[in-house]
């Protein structure tokens, strides 16, 4: 099998495996209990917090631990606004094509009386900070950019815009899940106020996230119960999860650099393969994208045709994003960068990892094509358009 849809999920890291299994047998202990064996719990809760916070280069106060990326998004977003609304200030920036969990938030917020603007977003998948400091108003309590797109890869000024921020005294979010191991981080410089992670898009376990707080930024418990996290997050805390996410954080921060210039090795001989199929185009900056993202779209064809003749090959790949897949909606990311519908439905994402090789990566060009010129062979749409019915939208 070749797996080519990181950015939906990873593999765990041997390490991050090898680093939880003690906390699911001898390990069990409570972190809240008085006893050795709770304190064993809570020293290994202690040492995660405090390393995960260095990667960032931030405080262990300022970690909290959710149960992944979907609600470190929500807290953060519904953090921010009930501060802002206790001064006032009920108005939010944020961009066309967040990830959903931080778009239904906002709609949350909206019904709830605050107003959103919606960045829209450039055909290069590159929003300027310019934009978004000419979006923020005398009343705007938030700003909520993500560090690199989950569908189509392209990398934000997040740095510029955190600056921004903070000279107008406003808060910045950024949903990181994507950047998380493949850019470098470090919430002083970047001027980051709130920053969302996912264990499992950096080969950590599923089902556990963190969600970094500037000191003197209240969250707001999305979870009522115990005194957990210090009053933000009730439940007792899944340590075999925290503790394989910062391993899994460690050994990915660790090995950025150079698993980053490989990537981008293979990542452009993926796209130079795939632009050889005619009428299609790529999606977002060729540069200026994670090192690990190629998205395509191909006209005249169905992205989940495509896949699923792809996974009869064994390629597991994507057509953009795991989560509105099964949905016949086209992509809103596409969308936001102006891609017309029936070009957004023939997408496809790729996204590798250090196990992807140059031979899967020719295998995988080799067979797209193919799978793409099948699909158009047997498309009436793609007749009506070789005959001059119909005219192309790619060139
Ligand atoms: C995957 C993803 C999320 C959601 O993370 P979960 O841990 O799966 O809830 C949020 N934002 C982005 C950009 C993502 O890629």
């Amino acid at each position: 099998m070749i797996y080519a849809d990181n950015a939906a999920t990873t593999k765990m890291s041997k390490r991050a495996i090898e680093a939880m299994l003690p906390y699911f047998s001898e390990g069990y202990g409570n972190p809240s209990s008085l006893h050795s064996a709770g304190q064993r719990a809570a020293e290994a809760l202690v040492s995660a917090r405090k390393r995960i916070a260095s990667c960032l280069n931030a405080l262990p106060r300022e970690i909290t631990f959710t149960s992944g990326g979907s609600e470190a998004d929500n807290q953060a977003l519904l953090s921010a606004a009930r501060l802002g609304a206790k001064q006032g200030k009920r108005h939010i920036v944020s961009t066309a094509f967040e990830h959903h969990a931080v778009l239904h938030s906002l709609k949350r917020l909206e019904e709830e009386g605050f107003s959103v603007t919606l960045l829209p977003v450039p055909e290069n998948g590159i929003l300027s900070a310019q934009a978004v400091e000419e979006a923020i108003r005398p009343n705007t309590c938030l700003v909520s950019v993500m560090y690199a797109n989950n569908e189509i890869g392209t990398i934000q000024p997040i740095a510029e815009i955190g600056a921004i921020c903070k000279r107008k005294g406003v808060l910045f979010h950024t949903d990181a899940v994507q950047a998380v191991g493949h850019l470098p981080i470090d919430v002083e410089a970047q001027h980051i106020d709130l920053l969302s992670l996912s264990a499992h898009k950096f080969h950590g376990p599923k089902g556990v996230g963190a969600l970094y707080a500037r000191k003197g930024i209240p969250l707001m418990p999305l979870i009522e119960g115990g005194a957990q996290e210090r009053g933000k997050r009730a439940g007792t805390e899944n340590i075999p999860a925290i503790v394989g996410m910062a391993a899994a954080l460690e050994e990915t921060c660790a090995g950025m650099e150079e698993r980053s210039a490989r990537l981008k090795v293979l990542r452009d001989r993926l796209i130079d393969g795939l632009r050889e199929i005619p009428h299609s185009i790529l999606n977002g900056d060729r540069e200026k994208r994670l090192p690990s993202n190629v998205h395509f779209c191909f006209e005249g064809i169905e992205g989940e045709s495509l896949l699923l003749l792809l996974d009869d090959r064994g390629i597991c790949a994507s057509s953009g994003s795991a989560c509105t897949s099964g949905s016949l909606d086209p992509s809103h990311v596409l969308l936001a960068i102006g891609r017309p519908h029936e070009i957004a439905h023939g997408s496809l994402r790729l996204s590798l990892s250090e196990e992807t090789t140059e031979e899967e990566v020719d295998f995988i060009v080799q067979s797209v094509k193919e799978v793409v010129a099948y699909l158009r062979g047997i498309s009436p749409v793609w007749r009506d358009l070789a005959n001059g019915k119909k005219q192309f939208i790619l060139s």
